[in-house]
């Protein structure tokens, strides 16, 4: 129960640490912080099954900047006294921008430095000799510094941490973790997060870990019920155009929402799709520059767009190449459960803030990509909605999900989604015309145009940008692509279109680009979920025929 949950101030911080967290709005900490930095700061090793978003950053970052806070008041020798390694950039940008924020009172005391970028190991140089308390960076990219020997720590370290561990073998980096630890001291206290606790991660933890206490939290990897509700809707493909269309138009679905579908062409023709509606969307491609893709992300988190249409058929972030480049070269013995991991491993590494919605406009493939992708939701301590649209041939992968979901419980945590598909008939028409204008040709060039307008973006403009930070912020990534053919008309909704159930219900979504909206949300509040979600009830219920039209309106409000 939250209310016997064990107090930031009540484990024995850093007065710092306490104000740097009442300054990111956290109330109290997060299960995993609530059971990982206590035992952290007796000096146990740790194994912690931790999913992103269940805030396991900071389970392990918060005893480390404690602890090196600690021993600067006896020791004030500058000297890096902890490693985390993480499988990919951006994680490590993440990595550091959280332990910045969790440092903003005492940040001349704990420096933190990133080199996991893609900056030369020459040019991070200089920023190593510094000798910051804490390094982040992949393990080629630190064993690589190790080599230079632009970093030395086999005296110096403390605490090292291994972020997304099944993710570090997938990515191939074995080879250089295990070179890397030949550097290290001979006792240190280790961490060792991750997702699942696969084959990989056993032997990580033979390698790594002395004695760990072990953190598996909850079965279930995704939050119960009353923070993540879960539907399902059975729809077979133009159902799925005409479903996501009405859901968005109408403004059913609110907040940010990130629709998954099963492969890049698939992401290109559903925006495709929705801008002859007006509807803006960005597509978040793995072939898109590395940059692009931060920024996109960054805009999002920052309330630019509301919905980003991804595919986790490839990778929404590039993994970090290992040193000896294995993850390119994986072989084909590896590939099933392997490289399956790998692709819904990578969606993992991105760190969208208030997800309100996820929809899997194409059912995932496999249970722990399901896990991966409606994960980005219901993060903390937010509520958060999944929608899955399932056609006849994705449902032997939902019975998968459910399968694994319920484990052996009665009920099910995937509720059917009551949703009159009769009652939005009179979209079809439109819709059928804004699919038929979403040609393969279409497709592919609007796939190419952006590539061409990113690299564009990312490479040509990279100095502009890095001279004229401000300026980057008008780049927008959900402008129209334009292959299609764009009928002015279907950009409204003529009122006799409406349902008449949803008739003063809804507001659709105007032609007019919604101004852009700077202000982020307030820390840790999902603005608003599914329009009628109220606890324990399907949203849409009110989407009934019940007679009275007054009435109707009135249930649909509450
Ligand atoms: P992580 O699982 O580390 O990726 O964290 C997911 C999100 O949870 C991040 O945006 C954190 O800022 C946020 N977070 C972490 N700990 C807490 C907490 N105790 N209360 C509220 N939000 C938190």
């Amino acid at each position: 129960m939250a209310a016997e949950r064990l107090q930031f101030h009540e484990m024995g911080l850093d007065d710092r640490l306490l104000k740097a967290v009442a300054d990111l709005g956290w109330s109290q900490p997060t299960l995993i912080q609530e059971k990982a930095i206590p035992l952290a700061l007796e000096g146990k090793d740790l194994l912690a099954r931790a999913r992103t978003g269940s805030g396991k950053t900071a389970a392990y970052a918060i005893p480390i900047i404690q602890r090196i806070l600690a021993s600067k008041q006896s020791v004030r020798v500058q000297d890096v006294r902890a490693l985390i390694l993480v499988p990919t950039k951006e994680l490590g940008q993440q990595v550091q921008s959280m332990i910045r924020q969790l440092t903003s009172c005492c940040s001349r005391d704990v420096r933190v430095a990133d080199i996991s970028g893609k900056a030369d190991v020459s040019t991070q140089r200089p920023i190593l000799m510094e000798k910051p308390d804490v390094v982040v960076g992949t393990p080629s990219r630190v064993l690589a510094h190790l080599k230079a020997q632009n970093l030395v720590l086999h005296s110096s370290l403390e605490m090292l941490v291994v972020d997304e561990a099944d993710l570090v073998f997938s990515f191939g980096f074995e080879s250089d973790l295990k070179n890397l630890l030949c550097h290290l001291p001979k006792i240190y206290q280790s961490f060792l997060m991750s997702a699942t606790f696969n084959e990989d991660v056993q032997a990580l933890k033979e390698l790594l870990l002395h004695n760990p206490v072990t953190l598996k939290l909850q079965g279930s990897q995704l939050p119960d019920s009353s923070q993540l509700q879960q539907y399902t809707i059975k729809c077979e493909e133009e159902d799925k155009f005409l479903l996501i269309y009405t859901l968005l138009k109408l403004q059913l679905v609110q907040g940010k929402t990130l629709l998954f579908v099963g492969a890049v062409d698939r992401s290109y023709r559903l925006k495709l799709f929705l801008e002859q509606f007006a509807i803006p969307a960005c597509v978040l491609n793995s072939e898109l520059p590395v940059q692009s893709r931060c920024h996109l992300i960054s805009q999002f988190n920052q309330g630019f767009y509301d919905i980003i249409i991804a595919s986790d058929e490839q990778t929404l972030v590039q993994p970090a190449v290992s040193s000896s480049g294995k993850e390119k070269k994986q072989k084909s013995s590896e590939k099933g459960a392997k490289a399956k991991d790998k692709e819904y491993g990578v969606s993992r590494g991105v760190d969208f803030q208030n997800v309100a919605n996820v929809i899997n406009f194409d059912f995932p493939t496999s249970v722990d990509s399901y896990i991966h992708r409606v994960g980005r939701t219901a993060r903390a301590d937010n509520p958060g909605t999944a929608l899955s649209f399932v056609a006849h041939t994705e449902l032997s992968a939902l019975e998968e999900v459910e399968e694994s979901l319920c484990g052996d419980k009665a009920e099910s945590a995937l509720k059917p989604y009551e949703f009159r598909m009769e009652e939005i008939e009179g979209f079809r028409y439109r819709c059928r015309d804004a699919m038929r204008a979403v040609t393969k040709q279409a497709v592919r060039e609007a796939r190419l145009k952006e590539i061409k307008q990113e690299l564009l973006n990312s490479e040509k403009l990279k100095t502009y940008f890095e001279d004229n930070p401000r300026d980057l912020q008008l780049l927008r990534h959900d402008k129209d692509l334009h292959p299609a053919v764009i009928k002015p008309h279907m950009k409204n909704i003529p009122d006799y279109l409406i349902p008449e159930t949803l008739r003063g219900v809804v507001n659709p979504l105007s032609s007019r680009r919604r101004k852009r909206r700077i202000k982020p949300a307030a820390e840790g509040v999902v603005k608003s979920s599914f329009k009628k979600n109220v606890p324990g009830r399907n949203p849409l219920k009110s989407f009934r025929f019940t007679g009275s039209r007054n009435k109707k309106a009135k249930g649909a409000k509450s």
